[in-house]
């Protein structure tokens, strides 16, 4: 399983005990105790610092350091203990000081995703958790049942409207992904929505009242019309972008003849272990005349067809 120990957001070093997190003293407590450490946000985007002109592994603050930016329009979120009991607090700075913040502090706000690569495995659970949360919060502003603004709750973790009293939780959306093997062969595809020459194993939404079972079995038909007969849990990754869990399985097919449905997929293909090897290497490998790579080792995809590699 040490794949599985290697890609990001997984490693939940958090204490969310939301008895303590969102007591109402939790938040002025932690302000004034000196090990606590608050991680950088602007509008949903995370504070990477920057030296020689590189942005490098983002870092937490003390209060000391950043209540030059914190004014009413600060939202706080309280994330809970680290490893080392620390409070973990997230700050999204009001906008206006966005570029005062930049400069004072040496760095850059920049989208997570697109600088993944340089947040440390161990930290990635706080980013991914103010990302997700931070987006909802943008884009849940009113209410689902009768339309009135509402406002945060639970240092962030709650909304309720005023209005009609309906409390708003952060959605999280499962999503199956699976290794499909057959014969010693894997399958992979190409969405129409992947950047430039990625393949990558099939995956889905699940569907309300579904199992995840099913829910493999019914994504796999859709998208090759391959029939699967059986379903192996294997592990599992929050990936807040926006907010889903990848929940990652090992799916047996009974045939093996592709029919791609376009609407989902631009192509998918049975790969040989040597293939899948290439196509994971920084070389790439070569479909129709095309190089084409594998997806990135942060991503549980990756794990999955590493395992599987492994376990001849
Ligand atoms: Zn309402």
């Amino acid at each position: 399983m040490s794949k599985f120990n290697e890609i990001s957001f997984s490693k939940n070093i958090l204490n969310r005990d939301a008895n303590i997190r969102i007591s109402p003293s939790f938040l002025q407590d932690a302000l004034k105790n000196p090990v606590t450490k608050i991680a950088l946000f602007c509008d949903d985007f995370v504070f990477f610092p920057v030296q020689n002109d590189k942005i490098t592994n983002p870092t937490t603050y003390k209060y000391e350091d950043i209540k030059g930016f914190v004014n009413d329009n600060a939202f706080w979120i309280a994330a809970g203990f680290n490893d080392a009991n620390a409070p973990i607090l997230l700050l999204n700075i009001d906008a206006k000081y966005k570029e005062d913040c930049e400069q004072k502090l040496n760095g850059s706000f920049q989208i997570l995703r697109s600088a993944l690569w340089q947040i440390k495995i161990t930290e990635s659970e706080i980013y991914g958790l103010g990302n997700s949360l931070y987006s909802w919060h943008k884009n849940h502003q009113f209410c689902a049942k009768c339309g009135s603004k509402t406002d945060v709750a639970d240092f962030g973790f709650k909304r309720i409207c005023p209005n009609c009293n309906t409390e708003h939780f952060p959605r999280v959306d499962p999503v199956v992904i699976m290794l499909v093997t057959k014969d010693d062969k894997c399958l992979f595809g190409r969405s129409k929505f992947f950047p430039p020459g990625l393949y990558s194993i099939l995956a889905g939404f699940m569907e309300p009242c579904e199992t995840i079972e099913q829910a493999c079995k019914r994504e796999v038909f859709e998208e090759t019309s391959i029939e699967i007969e059986k379903v192996e849990y294997i592990a599992n990754q929050p990936w807040p972008f926006a907010s889903q869990l990848m929940i990652g399985l090992h799916a047996f097919a009974k045939n093996s003849e592709i029919k791609i449905n376009e609407d989902e997929l631009e192509d998918a293909l049975w790969l040989s272990r040597d293939e899948v090897r290439q196509l994971l290497s920084k070389d790439g490998f070569e479909i129709n005349g095309t190089k084409v790579f594998g997806p990135r080792p942060s991503a549980i995809a990756h794990a999955l067809v590493s395992d599987w590699l492994d376990n001849i």
